[in-house]
Order: structure tokens, then C-alpha cells, then sequence
């Protein structure tokens, strides 16, 4: 309604040839209020049963760490291309306290400091940017921020303290949220990638958590967790840790992650492209290692589902020509009533989202009987949806991955082709798969016929991923 007043209220002052063009797109503009092109924004989708579905990224950086835009900037991206939550996850740092970076030599604007700055000016104006210029009292008190990250800000570098710069202020989260946030809406959470041999997201984080190190892969994603479980347990917020990227420099293998008994999301699809998510000839894909994470932990350990996350990894922001990591390649999808982060967090340890990079749901479920899935079509476009399980009684057995001189290789292992097997194919809209009754766990991936845009790689076609269920033959445990 707010953003309904605001509208009506530009027209009025005969602002907007741009507002009047979106009229007739039952988009909402939002304008924050602010001088400038008033954007969209999507409202969420409701289902029969009062629930919505949410499109959220859990995975976004900004120049709190290494983005290269301002924080204010990323959110307004989002928000203005359908997003209605976003979970702010800078490496080893929250967005608290204060923090000011040197606008052009700053290393992760890229070259393109000034563009930022102005794009950012731009948008949110002279009133909102804070930018101040280095003098004795500034040192003084910069030389009291503990180096490194953590809450409560970062230090400028040495080399770009000088007397008389301008530098710019970092806004923290709770400073810039309500530029942003409406119930029901759009809502923004906090959130740390921790940043260690291996990187574990944690979403609705309250305190800052240092990375915990370990012995190895495993041990340091245990230690991670570990951490993450204490405080949530300590402050009672539910807060969700899942795995990065396990195939960025090849850190983590499936035989790393079945054993972590409270390990229960990864990434699947990281739209960063430096993150190895088919890998290659030596090395799994991320979808053969779920199959062989989900066989070992249902089959053989007694352990929970562990669930996929589709996110964007995202860096680059436009201003700077790079494109590796872009936002919008891949999302998630929650279904729940509220859009508050408890409500998102118990939905998805629920199971119930779903990943994608284009492919929209309207609706999925499981019971007893099987797993259905409704697809909304777009127009011209078809479909082909993959049930993936793997059957009680498969292989457990696996042998080491070695290299010319038989050298064992630190990869995941080979596994038996019992794993992961495609039990069904099924065209169109409504694909449904009945359980034979030996299904330890199906999920599935839905393929569309059309090319992904700003993909991951060439020739990437628009997927969804739906979450695994477990089969009849694994009984809750
Ligand atoms: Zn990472
Ligand atoms: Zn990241």
C-alpha cells in the first residue's frame, strides 16, 4: 500500500513517464521515497493452502568483503528483479560497526571505484552517502580497530590512510534495512560466510563466529557446524549453516561431508564460476556427489536427508566488466506463510523449497505414494523431469580415484553405478513418480528446454532442483 501511495503520489507530481510505463505491468514501482528511476518489484506467489512462495539468494556478497558494490546497492538488485528475501553473506565479517573504504583503491572495487560511487550517488543521493576526509582524529581512532574482520568493522589499509583522502562509509545492515524491508514483502537477513579451508554459510546468524580450522576438510566443516549449532542452541534463533561450493579448488569431497551427522544443506548449484559444479574427469559433479552423500548417510549411516541449494556466489555488479559471479543464477524457492527468517529457516530444514536457475514450481509434494511436481509452464518452452534415488541394497563399496603411476588421488572416490539412478523420465508439466517400495530416497531435476541467459556455463538450460524425499525403504529414524 505504501509503495501504492508512493506511486500515486509521483504521478501526481508529474514526475514519472518511466512510473506510467510500468503502470500497465502490474509490477508495484518502488522508489524508497528517493529521486531517480523508481524500479519494480515482484509480489510473492500465493498458494491455495495460504502459504507463498519466496524467492530468496542465501549466498550474496558486497564491499563489506570482496563485492563490488555497495551494500545498498546489491539489496536494491535484488529486490528490483523478484527477490523477497536476501541473506547478506560477507567472508568473516558482519555487516556491523563501522567500516569505510577508500572509494578507487579499495582492491575489490576492480578498477571500478569511481563508476560505483557515482552509480551509488545516484541512486540513494548526497543525503544518504556518507563520505569523510582523513584527518588526525580519524587516524587515531582507525589505530584502535582491531585489524581483520569480525563484527564491528574492518580497518582501512595503511596505504590508503592518508591525510586529506575522502573515504566512504560502509552502511551497516541495521542502518539500511528499512530502506528496504516490508512485511510480507521483502526481508533481508544476516548472514557470514565463513571463510576457512572449506566455507560454510551461516543464514540469521546473531554473533560473529571466526573460522574454527580443523584437521582437513571434514573436520574443519565439523568444526564449523559445531560452532553454529552452539550458539543457535545458546541464543534460541534458528540460524541454518550449509556447505559452500564443495568443488571450489576441489576442498571437499563426498567422502568429507556423508560422515558430519548434523551436516544438512549444500550447495548443488553455486553460480559463481570458478565453483567446479559439474566437475571434470578426475573429479564428481556436485549432483553425483548429493546421490553418493544421500546413499551412504540413508543406506548405510542412519543419517538425515542433506538438501540443495541453488544460490548466486554473487561478486560483480555491473560495474566492473567482470561477470564471474554474477547475481541471478541461481535461487531459492521457500514455501511458508510468513516471510520472517524463522519461518524460512523451519521451511527449508523442512524440506520444503526448491533450487533453481529459471524453471518456476507452482507446487511439489511427497507421500506415501510417491512425489509430485507441478511445473509452470512458460510459453514455448518444454520440460523434462529426472526422478533420481537410489535403491536399499545398492553397493556401499567404492575404490580410490589414482593417477598414472597409481597414486591415490584426494578426490571422491568411484562408487557403484546403483547409485543415483534415473528411475524415471517423465515429459511435460505434471511429472509424478510412484514409489516401487525399495526407494531409499528420490529428488529431482527439472530441465527446461530453454537456454539460461547469464549462465554458469555455455549452454546451460534453465533447471529446478526439487529437495530429496526418503522411500519407503528408509523409514524415519
Ligand atoms: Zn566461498
Ligand atoms: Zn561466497
Amino acid at each position: 500500500m505504501k509503495s501504492t501511495l508512493t506511486f500515486a503520489a509521483s504521478l501526481i507530481a508529474g514526475l514519472s513517464l518511466i512510473n506510467a510505463a510500468h503502470a500497465h505491468t502490474g509490477h508495484v514501482p518502488m522508489d524508497y521515497g528517493l529521486d531517480g528511476a523508481p524500479e519494480t518489484y515482484e509480489p510473492p506467489r500465493p498458494n491455495a493452502d495460504g502459504t507463498y512462495w519466496w524467492k530468496g539468494n542465501l549466498h550474496t556478497h558486497t564491499l563489506w568483503s570482496d563485492g563490488d558494490a555497495y551494500p545498498e546497492m546489491v539489496v536494491d538488485w535484488y529486490k528490483q528483479h523478484g527477490y523477497h528475501f536476501l541473506a547478506l553473506s560477507d567472508h568473516n565479517i558482519l555487516s556491523e560497526g563501522n567500516k569505510w573504504i577508500h572509494p578507487t583503491e579499495n582492491r575489490y572495487t576492480r578498477g571500478a571505484g569511481a563508476a560505483a560511487l557515482r552509480d551509488y550517488i545516484d541512486r540513494f543521493g548526497e543525503d544518504w552517502v556518507e563520505t569523510r576526509v582523513v584527518d588526525e582524529i580519524f587516524l587515531a581512532e582507525q589505530r584502535a580497530v582491531p585489524p581483520g574482520g569480525g563484527s564491528g568493522g574492518r580497518r582501512v589499509p595503511d596505504e590508503q590512510l592518508r591525510l586529506g583522502e575522502e573515504l566512504v562509509r560502509l552502511k551497516p545492515l541495521n542502518e539500511f534495512r528499512q530502506l528496504f524491508e516490508e512485511s510480507g514483502r521483502f526481508l533481508l537477513i544476516q548472514a557470514e560466510e565463513i571463510t576457512d579451508y572449506i566455507h560454510v554459510n551461516v543464514t540469521n546468524i546473531i554473533e560473529f563466529i571466526p573460522p574454527q580450522r580443523g584437521d582437513g576438510a571434514r573436520e574443519t566443516i565439523e568444526n564449523n557446524l559445531a560452532a553454529v549449532y552452539e550458539q543457535r542452541e545458546r541464543l534460541g534463533q534458528p540460524m541454518m549453516p550449509h556447505l559452500n561450493h564443495p568443488n571450489w579448488r576441489w576442498r571437499v569431497t563426498a567422502e568429507d561431508m556423508f560422515p558430519v551427522e548434523n551436516l544438512s544443506f549444500f550447495e548443488v548449484y553455486n553460480g559463481h564460476r570458478n565453483s567446479q559444479n559439474y566437475g571434470d574427469e578426475t573429479h564428481k559433479s556436485l549432483e553425483r556427489m548429493w546421490d553418493i552423500v544421500l546413499s551412504m548417510r540413508l543406506g548405510e549411516l542412519g543419517y538425515g536427508l542433506v538438501y540443495g541449494l541453488g544460490l548466486d556466489d554473487s561478486h560483480n555488479y555491473g560495474q566492473s566488466p567482470l561477470d564471474v559471479s554474477r547475481p541471478g543464477r541461481g535461487w531459492v524457492m521457500v514455501r511458508s506463510r510468513f516471510l520472517t527468517p524463522e519461518q524460512l529457516v523451519h521451511a527449508m530444514e523442512a524440506g520444503d523449497f526448491y533450487s533453481s536457475s529459471g524453471v518456476t514450481l507452482s507446487w511439489f509434494e511427497s507421500d506415501e505414494t510417491g512425489l509430485s511436481i507441478e511445473i509452470e509452464p512458460e510459453e514455448g518452452v518444454t520440460y523434462t523431469t529426472k526422478f533420481i534415488g537410489t535403491r536399499k541394497g545398492f553397493s556401499p563399496d567404492s575404490e580410490p580415484i589414482v593417477d598414472e603411476e597409481g597414486n591415490v588421488l584426494p578426490v571422491t572416490r568411484r562408487y557403484s553405478d546403483e547409485i543415483g539412478v534415473v528411475l524415471a523420465t517423465v515429459e511435460g508439466t505434471s511429472p509424478r513418480y510412484e514409489f516401487e517400495g525399495d526407494e531409499l530416497y528420490v529428488r529431482a531435476r527439472v530441465i527446461s528446454s530453454k537456454d539460461k541467459v547469464d549462465y554458469y556455463k555455455p549452454g546451460d538450460k534453465e533447471k529446478a532442483w526439487v529437495q530429496p524425499v526418503r522411500g519407503p525403504a528408509a523409514a524415519e529414524m
